[in-house]
């Protein structure tokens, strides 16, 4: 089960793009990818963090809180 990261629509797993929005879902790799992102950043820039990387972290958190609370399609 996964959730839009836009419109936070639930979507069928085997579903790459979102039925409402049209929005590229995100897999277990892209959510992967975007976590050894920011523990890159991490590393290389402590304490200085830009608007683009907080935005990254804040996607992050948003798609990791929707998994937790299950967001059964209330909107
Ligand atoms: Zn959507």
């Amino acid at each position: 089960m996964v959730f839009c990261t836009d419109c936070a629509q639930q979507q069928e797993d085997e579903q790459k793009f979102c039925r409402f929005c049209g929005e590229r879902l995100p897999g277990a790799t892209l959510i992967q990818q975007l976590r050894e992102e920011s523990a890159n950043i991490k590393a290389q820039k402590t304490g200085e963090v830009t608007q683009t990387q907080q935005a990254n972290l804040a996607t992050l958190k948003a798609i990791e809180l929707a998994r937790q609370q299950g967001f059964n399609g209330q909107s």
